[in-house]
């Protein structure tokens, strides 16, 4: 047995408010957490002692996620629920360990499978906050490891940048890394339908899901300050779509009708499918006859669920136009109030399968649309669109 030890100290640089700019390498500025992920591995397998330490804001609970650069594949963990989608990874507290106070730590483990290299992760995030990139290969601090096999050593740096988290075998998948302004570009617009007023859409480098560009939008209520970021569906190549985003609110989703997604559907009058939220829970609503997902009464909002504020959450949506189904998932699970499967359901999609449905989208728009006056601050990162579910 070939046996591996390496550790990671990796820093988390805080991103403060609004105005903190994230920079990858050392600096003053004191660290908003380490991690250090230990392993000890064979041929095919490992594990991985991995310990968090907090050094920003005291949290209730904890999410780490970072990802693989090899074909390494969790299959069990302890004092921790991981959950692996393709490279993705994610490790989330149980109710006996999520309290983690400033400079307090919290270990947990796992087992995995792996063939080729098993290199240690880069770009740990602690609760939405990225760790940053870990010292350069020439350091002298980091412990170096050690094997009777010697493992490759090749650094994992590259000139074209990370892909984005997950979605690479997706048609459209953006972690706004490549945008060099404070407008967003290439195959993004900003903009709104009828009339424009005071939301705002811009590049913001103050806080990310990957890397250290998201897109913020400043939305302010009533109908005409609504702002989003658009692009085109076209290329896609299906009727039958699979869209995966992250989104990270300021404030929690109101009582009055929102929505921070629309899609134009040519097939029902060129008018709005919209997600978005409605008495404090997460819903979709047709513009063309204003049907909402789930119906509003409190059987129906009880089955969808709200958006947590402060921290990244991601959004997982399945629109089928030939069959017209829709379905849903947040932080993975599906949101059993936001399906609509063809069979109608009373306080769910009886209302929605009133009229026959068969939607063909041709945009995706991310921004805020209140129809009272209801404001929000939120960031968008890892948009993806593509014909297979992509993950988290
Ligand atoms: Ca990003």
């Amino acid at each position: 047995m070939n046996r591996f030890a390496g550790a990671l100290a990796a820093l988390c640089l805080a991103a403060a408010g609004t105005t903190a700019v994230v920079v990858a390498g050392p600096a003053a500025a004191a660290p908003a957490c380490s991690v250090a992920y230990r392993v000890n591995q064979w041929q095919s397998g490992y594990t991985a002692d991995i310990t968090v330490t907090n050094g920003a804001t005291t949290a209730s609970s904890w999410t780490l996620t970072w990802h693989y650069a090899g074909n390494q594949s969790v299959t069990s963990a302890w004092n921790a629920t991981v959950r692996q989608t393709g490279t993705a990874v994610t490790a989330q507290s149980l109710s006996y360990n999520g309290a983690l106070p400033a400079g307090g730590s919290v270990s947990f483990g796992l087992q995995g499978t792996y063939s080729g290299t098993n290199d240690t992760p880069t770009d740990f995030a602690l609760n939405g906050v990225s760790c940053g990139d870990p010292a350069p290969p020439t350091s002298t601090t980091p412990t170096t490891p050690t094997s009777t096999t010697p493992t490759s050593t090749t650094p994992t740096t590259t000139t074209s940048g990370p892909p984005p988290a997950g979605c690479t075998s997706a048609a459209i998948c953006d972690d706004f890394e490549q945008q060099t302004g404070s407008t967003p570009g290439g195959r993004w617009t900003v903009g709104a339908a009828n009339c424009t007023g005071t939301g705002t859409v811009a590049v913001d480098s103050s806080v990310a899901h990957s890397g250290s560009r998201s897109i913020k939008v400043t939305g302010q209520g009533g109908y005409c300050n609504h702002a989003f970021l658009g692009t085109s569906l076209t290329g896609v190549g299906s009727n039958h779509l699979f869209g995966r985003f992250w989104v990270r609110h300021t404030t929690p989703l109101p009582t009055g009708h929102v929505a921070f997604m629309a899609m134009r559907d040519t097939a029902d009058g060129g008018r709005d499918l919209r997600a978005g939220g409605q008495n404090q829970a997460l819903q979709w609503n047709r513009e063309s006859d204003d049907a909402t997902l789930p119906a509003q009464s409190p059987a129906g909002v009880a089955q969808s669920v709200p958006l947590a504020t402060g921290t990244w959450s991601c959004f997982e949506f399945e629109v089928d136009g030939a069959a017209g189904r829709l379905r849903t998932w947040l932080n993975s699970a599906e949101v059993p109030g936001l399906v609509v499967d063809g069979v109608p359901t009373p306080d769910i999609d009886q209302q929605w399968l009133a009229k026959t449905w068969r939607p063909a989208v041709t945009d995706l728009r991310l921004g805020w649309e209140s129809y009272a006056g209801d404001a929000d601050t939120l960031w968008y990162d890892d948009v993806a669109v593509g014909t297979t579910r992509i993950g988290c």
